[in-house]
């Protein structure tokens, strides 16, 4: 038995990177895919026919997950074409770095509202069809710089730990309707988004980990994995770390 057969799963952000692993790793698991994205029109049908071939559906959906309204319409035609809403993943996620003397105005808006806005977007637009239910797993993508803070990071650093509060606020709320909500703290995991760091940096930066290398979509995939299936049945309200041991 697959750990998600049949459910259906909604991943913003995932035509590239952390939040395409794990789109693949659902399909993998008997889920069907419905993902989001923003302006990567080839690589969106290009996922949709590599999870098809995986034999579940898929269905990519181009909206700015910073649109309340746009998220809403979106669930509601989920529950029309596939009948429920079983996980939620909030991995969309922009960075706008520089340090707070030079930060402005726009800057701080668009990473709070891609980043922060959206979990609350999409969560207020699947939790009627959840509380039906009486199920689901929301899965929100914070980061390490939620949970530690980084030096030119500000925007972002407040918008991953605003993730956290809003994830522990939703268990407290929705537990008692079996709907679940944790969070990822992932560390530096080797995507599109951290390809622009140089060379050097990001040698560095890999020595500095336990674990001796940066971070794959796949380990922090089979993170998600866990979170959205039953293998976590007991697990709310927590913020789980896949950094190869980088805040030990
Ligand atoms: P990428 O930049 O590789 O991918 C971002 C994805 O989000 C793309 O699919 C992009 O779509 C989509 N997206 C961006 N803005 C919007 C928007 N406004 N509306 C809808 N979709 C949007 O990111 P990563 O895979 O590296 O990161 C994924 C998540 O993990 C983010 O939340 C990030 O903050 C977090 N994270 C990443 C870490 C890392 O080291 N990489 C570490 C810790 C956390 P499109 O292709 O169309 O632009």
């Amino acid at each position: 038995m697959k750990l998600l057969e049949n459910k259906v799963s909604i991943i913003t952000g995932a035509t590239r990177g952390i939040g395409k692993g794990i789109a693949e790793r659902f399909a993998e698991e008997g889920s069907h895919v419905i993902f989001t994205y923003v302006s990567s029109d080839a690589k969106a049908k290009a996922l949709e026919d590599e999870l098809k071939a995986k034999g579940v559906n898929a269905k990519g959906y181009k909206f700015n997950v910073a649109d309340l309204a746009a998220c809403e319409e979106m669930a509601v035609d989920v529950v029309k074409e596939f009948g429920s809403i079983d996980v939620v993943v909030n991995n969309a996620g922009i960075t706008r770095d520089t340090l707070l003397m030079r930060m402005s105005e726009e800057q701080w808006d668009e990473v709070m509202n891609t980043n922060l806005k959206s979990v609350f977007n999409m969560t207020k637009a699947v939790q009627r069809t959840m509380l039906k239910q009486r199920s689901g797993s929301i899965v929100n993508m914070s980061s390490v710089v939620g949970v530690k803070g980084n030096a030119g990071q500000a925007n972002y650093a407040a918008s991953k730990a605003g993730i956290l509060g809003f994830t522990k606020s939703v268990a407290l709320e929705l537990g008692s309707r079996n709907i679940r909500c944790n969070a990822i703290a992932p560390g530096f995991i080797e995507t599109e988004m951290t390809g622009a760091l140089d060379e050097a940096t990001v040698q560095s930066w890999r020595e500095a980990i336990p674990l001796k290398r940066g971070g794959t979509p796949e380990d922090v995939a089979n993170l998600a994995l866990f979170l959205a299936s039953d293998m976590s049945a007991y697990i709310t309200g927590q913020t789980i770390h896949v950094d190869g041991g980088m805040l030990t």
